[in-house]
């Protein structure tokens, strides 16, 4: 990758250098706003300025935030070519506990453009075209309405309108700081632009979820990388009735793209395991899922007791008590509810365990576990039912030997080839499911279907320049660390 940052000022001599060097820019994304007078955009309601942005309306702080996420979009990737996104602030569906927030998308795609390195008959977004090809394909001025004719602007985002001051549409309001410090309930624009804009620039499936047909039969490039690992099929090599099929085989989804996979290997957490080492028939690596609080796991296998705990109160085995037990470096196997994850595990903590399993007595999987101000010392884990009955079984007649931990070679989020999992629910969710990375993955990441309070997109993109560098994208040169 060559230089992609103006050379600093005290060194002239250097920046000679680069200007004879055929240097790749970052590529510049304006902001197009096409709603109307003192609507979305342009609404004139007088606001204070707000972490950091210093708008005076309503309409110029959102304006600010897109500026600000197209810049830095801007800032990650390079091309020679502008890139204009047609954006507006729209009703969009919405109820008091769930709304859509936005909605974006290339407006044209390309396929057999003059460039060299594309793949044929498959369709490309405008942005990338434009960029492989190194001129704009279809030049003219941006639209000034939207999705005019003749279409000449990139990708048009949709934000919703109704999330500001309407408790019909959720309880909080867009937060326009730039500092991801939103008040609880209130949602930072900054970080859904960021996600919103990385959808038109590429990452979007073009399939009819309900026909399974593509635009004139031809594949788009994201479906290059999307696979099914049932079938060994890529996306593009599937005839409509195999794609139907294969949108709602979630567990088997992946995108092998190797910058996506090869950074998926630094960004992903490692798994979390129980591996049971006695008795003998129940031996095997038992899937858990790691709390958000506490430590991880170690990465070696100490193997050590397993003990359901008693506490004495109404249920024995929920922990929400102090433990009659001394764990002595056990594991401590916890039933689920009655009283908060921390609290089972600060008694666990407290009786001596050196980890402590949550069981979830319901059907389903493991559990979510979090809690923000826990000042645990020992991990925790939770694990389904399914598994939990079948140790359980065992307990307390049998003693139960286990190792819990972090398995290096498997990333909470991708599949045991190291591929990243994408969002293929059933049933199929129009508009989302392919086009996301599965909300399996931990930490929580820019492109999964749903918003996480743990974003920061101002600091941490996380895997979305990779996804867009396997689609063709060329990535700007990170700064030096020791710049
Ligand atoms: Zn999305």
């Amino acid at each position: 990758m060559r230089v992609a940052r103006p050379v600093g000022l005290g060194a002239c001599w250097l920046s000679l250098l680069v200007l004879i060097a055929p240097v790749r820019a970052e590529v510049t994304i304006r902001i197009n706003n096409v709603d109307a007078a003192e609507v979305g955009l342009n609404d004139p309601t007088p606001v204070s300025p707000v972490g950091g942005n210093p708008g005076r309306t309503l309409g110029e702080q959102r304006l600010n935030v897109l500026r600000s996420a197209a810049e830095l979009w801007g800032g990650l990737l390079e091309g020679d070519v502008d890139i204009v996104i047609q954006a507006t602030f729209q009703p969009l569906p919405c109820s008091p506990t769930t709304a859509v927030l936005g909605a974006a998308g290339p407006i044209r795609v390309l396929a057999n453009f003059p460039a060299t390195a594309i793949d044929a008959d498959t369709w490309y977004p405008a942005a990338l075209a434009n960029q492989l090809a190194g001129f704009d394909l279809h030049p003219g001025r941006a639209a000034a309405e939207l999705l005019k004719p003749p279409f000449q602007d990139d990708i048009v985002v949709y934000f919703n309108g109704d999330v500001d001051g309407n408790n019909a549409c959720l309880p909080g309001d867009w937060y326009y700081g730039f500092d991801n410090a939103p008040a609880a309930g209130d949602i930072a624009l900054f970080n859904v632009a960021m996600h919103e804009f990385a959808h038109g620039l590429g990452l979007t499936s073009l399939i009819d979820e309900t026909s399974g047909q593509t635009p004139l039969d031809l594949p788009d490039r994201y479906s290059v990388f999307s696979l099914n690992t049932t079938t060994d099929k890529h996306f593009h090599e599937m005839n409509a009735e195999e794609l139907l099929d294969a949108q709602v085989s979630h567990d088997h989804i992946v995108w092998d793209g190797p910058a996506t996979t090869r950074a998926a290997r630094e960004i992903l957490d490692w798994q979390s395991e129980l591996i049971v080492e006695a008795p003998a028939s129940l031996a095997g690596t038992y899937p858990v899922t790691r709390a958000d609080f506490g430590p991880a796991p170690g990465v070696e296998e100490e193997y050590v007791g397993v003990e359901l705990v008693n506490d004495r109160i109404g249920d024995t085995t929920d922990g929400c008590e102090p433990l009659e037990q001394e764990l002595r470096g056990r594991i401590a196997f916890i039933n689920r509810g009655n009283c908060p994850f921390a609290l089972k595990v600060a008694h666990a903590e407290a009786a001596g365990a050196s980890a402590a399993v949550i069981r979830n007595t319901e059907p389903g999987g493991a559990l979510i576990m979090d809690a923000p101000h826990s000042q645990s010392r020992i991990p925790a884990v939770s694990i389904s039912q399914h598994y939990s009955d079948t140790l359980l079984s065992a307990l307390p007649r049998t003693d139960v030997r286990a190792a819990l931990r972090l398995n290096p070679e498997r990333l909470v989020g991708a599949d045991p080839n190291g591929f990243v999992r994408l969002y293929a629910p059933d049933p199929v969710e129009p508009g989302s499911s392919i086009a996301h990375i599965d909300p399996s993955a931990s930490p929580d990441l820019l492109m999964e279907p749903f918003l996480s309070a743990d974003l920061d997109a101002a600091n941490d993109v996380d895997l979305t320049p990779f996804l867009l560098q396997d689609l063709g994208w060329r990535l700007a040169e990170e700064p030096d660390e020791s710049d």
